[in-house]
């Protein structure tokens, strides 16, 4: 973790006034490339083509199609979604496992590619000045901020990792999840549902979500927006939208029958 912000330090540190596309994309790299080294990443060809057939789907039809775009699972069974920028979304396989439908896991993809899109968290680091700038950056892209860099245990791979956005973020972030999913003709109700799922579940048991609320404030307000931009499309429209899809369940089955996911990794220092 130590090389992580050592790693992010160096590739900003030039860029405190504006990160261009080829900084924020070699950024993303670099960092991607420290997360896939530090989480078990679902390695199986044929999940990984399906999710990244999927948020391609997605992304592509966004105002920054020309990034490349990669999609991630983290075989981890809690649930978490986070996104790199320069196009990286990692999904944990606890999120997925949540889900019953392709929707659901098509708005949390629309959710996190809206914040690439939107380049939230490239512009906190722009915001961030000063001789801490790398610590700041390092800061941006986790939570882990104070403790981590006095040494303390990071938990990585338990998904407590990024994206710490304002809610006005996160509300933009949902106003395009909407937007990003039904132009790629998916119904955007998942988002819906799968809030209510999270929320339902924090209340049996909140230790499973734990890592997503901390970086996705999701209360039933935000239940209340989403619908609230739901409501306002065409019924006709809505109905034409797919919620589901044979691919995504057998996806799903597939997954099931992965061996678990290894146990979370508790503090390298
Ligand atoms: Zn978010």
């Amino acid at each position: 973790m130590k090389r992580i912000v050592g790693i992010v330090a160096l590739s900003v540190s030039v860029a405190a006034c504006g990160i261009s596309r080829q900084q924020e994309v070699q950024m993303g790299q670099e960092y991607a490339q420290q997360i896939n080294a530090e989480l078990p990443i679902v390695q199986d060809p044929e999940l990984n083509r399906y999710i990244n057939v999927l948020g391609d789907s997605i992304a592509r039809l966004t105002s920054r199609a020309d990034l490349d775009w990669h999609f991630f699972i983290v075989d981890s069974k809690e649930v978490n979604a986070f996104a790199v920028p320069g196009g990286f979304i990692y999904l944990n396989r606890g999120l997925i496992e949540r889900t019953g439908t392709m929707d659901e896991v098509a708005g949390v993809l629309g959710h996190e590619i809206g914040h690439v899109v939107r380049r939230h968290s490239v512009k906190q680091m722009e915001k961030a000045q000063g001789a801490n700038l790398g610590v700041t950056l390092a800061c941006v892209l986790t939570s882990v901020c104070n403790s981590q860099i006095a040494g303390a245990a990071i938990n990585l791979a338990g998904g407590a990792v990024f994206a710490r956005f304002s809610r006005g973020d996160e509300n933009e972030a949902d106003v395009d999840g909407v937007n990003n999913v039904v132009r790629a003709r998916i119904n955007p109700t998942g988002m819906v549902t799968m809030f209510q799922k999270l929320l339902e579940e924090r209340r049996r048991r909140p230790a499973g979500v734990a890592a997503w609320f901390a970086t996705h404030p999701g209360e039933e307000e935000r239940i209340a927006h989403v619908q609230g931009l739901i409501n306002r499309i065409d019924p006709a429209t809505l109905r034409s939208l797919p919620r589901d899809s044979r691919n995504f369940q057998q996806f799903k089955a597939r997954l099931a029958s992965l061996p678990p996911s290894p146990p979370p990794r508790r503090s390298r220092q």
